[in-house]
């Protein structure tokens, strides 16, 4: 082993130890332990993948902070057997740690240059049950629905009603709420037979959800 990888095997479990300071499922820790952040980030930020940081991974996007995507992932309780849609695809990072804990990933991303970076990432380390998807003009994936997990990694004006209907009753929707950069909040929000029921994760900070159930115009978040 170089010192190199010593460095690097380091700074990984310093991200871990850091997650582990409120996440608590052993195998999301253990998902992002093996997934290396460092290969979805620009080449000239390598050195800090592993700092509990968002960093931006251009279009004006960035990759969630490593603790977020711990929470996010937490909170969609998978336990191998899901089939789950994320809205946001960016780097592929978060979807690369779902694909370890769920059955397969249908990840949509509306920025092209992104959806392509992402695909060629997983596709490079060998993730196989990631598809990425073109963002449509309605929210997410529905005609791959229903999904038992929805993870949002944009923060959007409201729950969205049309990703709700792409939820199965029982499943887990975690998605950010607010409508300025300072109030968001990030909830978890369970379908029943009956309706819904929301808990929040606390305060957080997303770049804005596009188009339709989100920002129309992508700017007005500030
Ligand atoms: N999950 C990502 C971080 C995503 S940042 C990661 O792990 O790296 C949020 C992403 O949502 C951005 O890439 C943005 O382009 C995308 N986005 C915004 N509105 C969208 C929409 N309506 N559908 C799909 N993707 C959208």
């Amino acid at each position: 082993m170089t010192a190199d990888d010593r460095r690097r095997g380091a700074a990984i479990e310093e991200m871990v130890r850091h997650v582990a300071r409120v996440v608590r499922d052993q195998r999301v820790l253990d998902a992002m332990r093996v997934v290396p952040r460092d290969e979805f980030v620009p080449p000239r930020l390598r050195r800090y993948a592993f700092e509990d940081h968002a960093l931006p991974i251009g279009e004006g996007q960035t990759i969630s902070q490593p603790l977020i995507v711990g929470m996010m992932t937490e909170a969609a309780r998978l336990d191998g057997h899901e089939h789950v849609l994320e809205v946001g695809t960016g780097s592929g990072y978060q979807a690369a740690i779902l694909a370890r804990l769920a059955r397969d990933v249908v990840t949509v991303e509306i920025v092209a240059t992104l959806r392509e970076q992402a695909a060629a990432t997983l596709g490079r380390l060998g993730v196989t049950n990631v598809t990425v998807l073109a963002a449509e003009s309605q929210l997410g994936a529905a005609h791959l629905g229903p999904y038992d997990a929805i993870l949002v990694t944009a923060v959007a004006p409201s729950v969205p009603e049309s990703l709700l209907r792409q939820l199965r009753v029982g499943g887990r929707m975690v998605v950010p709420v607010g409508r300025h950069d300072d109030d968001q909040e990030l909830l978890v929000v369970t379908k029943t037979a009956e309706g819904i029921e929301t808990t929040s994760l606390g305060g957080v900070r997303f770049v804005p959800l596009r188009g339709a159930g989100g920002f129309e115009d992508g700017a007005s978040v500030l």
